[in-house]
């Protein structure tokens, strides 16, 4: 036992992954689990995306480390298309999930990690098996779980020219919170104040449930790494791709990154990534199956929303991604009788209790005792809804 590395003592394994282990094995049981842990898209993929990765099963060989080079195009063409940028292929880099992409970041840069809390589940255990100290940024309930640009500026004024990443996550994973501009502009200005490298993770950047998701890159685009991929809204998220927009200023950060990955997973699954150039040319059908994904999403969020309200929790309403981060606290009294006095109690005796799997806050950066879950509403027919799409199937 000795022989393991200290830095991976004592964490345990993804939270998201243990949750949804622990749901399968109580299924196959024989109980009744409404899986509101992991956060895995509920829609197929789109029709032409799957034609596209059966019609590339026989592509065998490894490809270039940093993807191909026409799906780096399409990714780039996608980024421009969105946020009227001017990346070029070269700015791009494939990996095996985004997941991947961003414990390379971490390795290959050794600055500090800023991420405000609550963050999704991996960022803080990536920093902590290589070492790296995390830094959490406080955000607040009321103000939407908004990081803001003051409580950045007072973090990194104490030592202004320390190397730091910034991870921003929008639409947000647990909170599914998002950004006003005037939101984004201010945060890249302290961003660039103190040259922060900014990994802008918009993993769920295409699922937004009202107007249209916008890049702060747009604001701090030479400081600005975009993430995004397949997973969250093409639900491919098994098939494993990821990838990176860098700004041509961070292209030696790339070379690292690609260095790390020519020593560890050498490219890509083939087949996904010919796959992926369908996806992100995109087409009238994926305009389509983005819009009624998006129409779904937001009347199950909102009913699950509404619901939350009316049992006492605090709640805020998502703007796009597919999660709800409520706060138990008025239940503190009921739920200490019973002898529950953290969230990580709390979400064991939920699932025990009523077959309902959450993740306590606790994944997310808080302390145990804050009485705070995150809900994942995916546990529904994704084909069935995509097919009678929004209303009527949330009457259902
Ligand atoms: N970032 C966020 C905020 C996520 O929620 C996830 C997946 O749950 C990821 C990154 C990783 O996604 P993937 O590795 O499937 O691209």
């Amino acid at each position: 036992l000795y022989a393991i590395n200290l830095n991976v003592r004592g964490i345990q394994p993804s939270a998201t992954l243990r949750i949804n282990e622990l749901s399968n094995h109580l299924r196959a049981q024989g109980k009744d689990i409404i899986k509101l842990g992991l956060g895995q898209s509920p829609f197929p993929v789109p029709e032409r995306v799957v034609e596209s990765l059966k019609a590339h099963a026989h592509e065998k060989d490894y490809l270039p480390v940093r993807g191909l080079k026409d799906l780096r195009e399409a990714i780039s063409g996608y980024i421009n298309r969105s946020e009227r940028m001017r990346s070029t292929w070269e700015d791009v880099l494939i990996g095996p999930g985004s997941k991947e992409l961003l414990f390379m970041l971490q390795l290959a840069y050794y600055g500090d990690l800023l991420i405000p809390r609550p963050s999704w589940v991996s960022y803080a255990p990536q920093a902590r098996i290589i070492g790296r100290s995390v830094h959490w940024l406080p955000t607040h309930a009321e103000n939407n779980w908004q990081l803001t640009a003051e409580e950045l500026d007072i973090i990194c004024r104490d030592d202004p020219s320390r190397p730091r990443i910034l991870i921003l996550n929008y639409p947000s994973n647990p909170t599914g919170c998002t950004y006003t501009d005037d939101q984004l502009l201010a945060i890249a200005n302290v961003a660039r104040k103190y040259n922060l490298i900014l990994l802008s993770d918009e993993i769920y950047g295409e699922v937004h449930f009202e107007g249209k998701h916008k890049s702060i890159a747009r604001y701090y685009p030479e400081g600005t790494i975009i993430s995004t991929g397949l997973s969250k809204w093409a639900g491919a998220g098994g098939w494993r791709l990821g990838a990176f927009i860098f700004p041509p200023e961070l292209r030696p950060l790339q070379d690292a990154m690609a260095i790390i990955a020519s020593e560890t997973f050498t490219s890509t699954s083939a087949p996904t990534q010919y796959a992926a150039i369908t996806a992100f040319n995109g087409g009238d059908d994926i305009t389509e199956y983005l819009t009624q994904s998006r129409r779904v999403l937001k009347v199950v969020g909102e009913y699950m929303h509404r619901r939350l309200n009316e049992m006492g929790a605090v709640v805020q309403k998502p703007e796009g991604a597919f999660y709800l981060f409520p706060d138990f606290s008025s239940f503190r009294d009921r739920l200490a009788s019973q002898d529950i006095k953290t969230a990580q109690a709390l979400c064991t005796a939920l699932l025990e209790k009523t077959g309902v799997a959450i993740l306590p806050a606790s994944d997310f950066g808080f302390s145990p005792d804050h009485l705070g879950a995150r809900l994942a509403f995916v546990d529904f027919d994704g084909g069935q809804a995509l097919a009678i799409a929004g209303d009527e199937y949330a009457e259902k």
